[in-house]
């Protein structure tokens, strides 16, 4: 029962959150609802007392207020609105800071009211981040900096003494640097960790030799690929290329020289490839091309293109001069072929490539 009814409120101040918006944006919508549930049970409660001792204006004003409140929590089930967390966040923080100044201004219960004014810069800062929340605590102080030392109290219900305006003030811009600066720490290692992961998410998608997509990240564009194949109805090709006797390479350019050799064919093939095209290391000296929107024919000749080029390009390392030659497996790809199937094929074609003298492109004969 108490289980339950803990997970019903979690996600009653859940309203508006979701898998796809990141922590930060969660936690704002979080928050915001918390904050509308305070407010609009506090206000609520205060209004039935208005009410039960007549006193018709106040009762009316807090209702309201109460009112505002609640729609702020529920206004992010309408997402036709929009931006809703801006909405919310927003109506809020007007409540807030006019309250407080209503609090400066009455002095509030024996006087104590602007105690109150210390939770604006959290919560600005919260809401609005470190750039708009400085601007608005900065309207803040400006207005109760005038509220307090408007000439003969003209602005105030109430009074105080010079000192405690003095120190009121001091004291709330010393809360006001050190939130601020606990937020810019906070933003920055967000910063940071958003920065580090994203660093992290390309490594894992990245040959760390030739600086060109995985194997991992092959997968992943040829299934994007092929949806969109699917979808339009459009066929797009494949090929593997894979060079031919490598292992010679090795041995006479030493390990280093074939490392070398495969760096420099990486930047060759990007540098000749057409921008839609996608290549990656599909394995040691094997290569795949992603080849969007293309039929076998014209696949073929963009391979023949490449393999020739290839032939007549010089690797210089060093003082020596590497030459390298390409075997290619061609495969079309269409809705009616898994792309495990495609692969297959192709990998297929490269073999009979090899096995037919090797520098050449094979295909699916028609
Ligand atoms: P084939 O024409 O039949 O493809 O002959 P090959 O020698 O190219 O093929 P094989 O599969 O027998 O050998 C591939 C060689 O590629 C062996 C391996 O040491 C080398 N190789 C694979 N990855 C790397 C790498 O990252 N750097 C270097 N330098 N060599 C690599
Ligand atoms: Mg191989
Ligand atoms: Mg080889």
């Amino acid at each position: 029962m108490l289980n339950r009814f803990k997970k019903a409120f979690a996600k009653y101040l859940q309203i508006g959150t979701s898998e796809d918006k990141s922590y930060d944006a969660n936690r704002l919508f979080f928050v915001s609802n918390l904050f509308s549930l305070i407010g609009y049970s506090i206000t609520f409660m205060m209004a039935v007392n208005a009410a039960v001792n007549s006193n018709k204006v106040l009762a009316i004003s807090l209702f309201s207020a109460s009112a505002i409140f609640f729609f702020c929590h529920h206004v992010h089930r309408f997402t036709s609105l929009g931006n809703t967390i801006e909405i919310s966040t927003r109506i809020i923080f007007a409540c807030l800071m006019t309250l407080m100044l209503y609090l400066v201004y009455s002095g509030g219960a024996s006087n104590t009211g602007p105690l109150w004014i210390y939770i604006v810069p959290p919560v600005a800062f919260f809401f609005s981040g470190l750039k708009r929340g400085l601007k608005y605590i900065s309207i803040f102080i400006i207005i109760i900096s005038l509220m307090l030392f408007y000439p003969n109290d003209a602005l105030l219900d109430t009074q105080y003494l010079f000192e405690f305006k003095i120190r009121l003030l001091l004291s709330f811009l010393t809360v006001t640097l050190l939130f601020g600066f606990y937020e810019y720490s906070r933003q920055s290692s967000y910063n940071y960790s958003q920065k580090l992961s994203q660093t992290y998410e390309k490594q894992a998608m990245q040959d760390t030799l030739t600086k060109l997509p995985n194997r991992r990240a092959m997968w992943s564009h040829l299934h994007h690929e092929y949806n969109r194949s699917v979808r339009s109805n459009v066929p797009f090709s494949i090929l593997i290329c894979d060079i031919d006797h490598f292992k010679k390479i090795n041995d006479q350019y030493m390990h280093d020289g074939g490392d070398f050799a495969l760096e420099a064919l990486s930047q060759f093939f990007t540098q000749n490839i057409r921008q839609q095209d996608i290549v990656a290391r599909w394995g040691g000296e094997e290569f795949i091309f992603l080849l969007p929107e293309t039929k076998a024919d014209d696949a073929f000749i963009l391979a023949e293109k490449l393999r020739k080029n290839i032939e007549d390009h010089i690797i210089q390392c060093n003082q020596s001069e590497i030459k390298l030659t390409l075997s290619i497996g061609l495969n079309e790809v269409s809705s009616n072929l898994s792309i495990e199937r495609a692969i297959n094929l192709a990998d297929h074609y490269l073999y009979e490539a090899k096995k037919n003298g090797r520098n050449q492109t094979k295909r699916r004969l028609i």
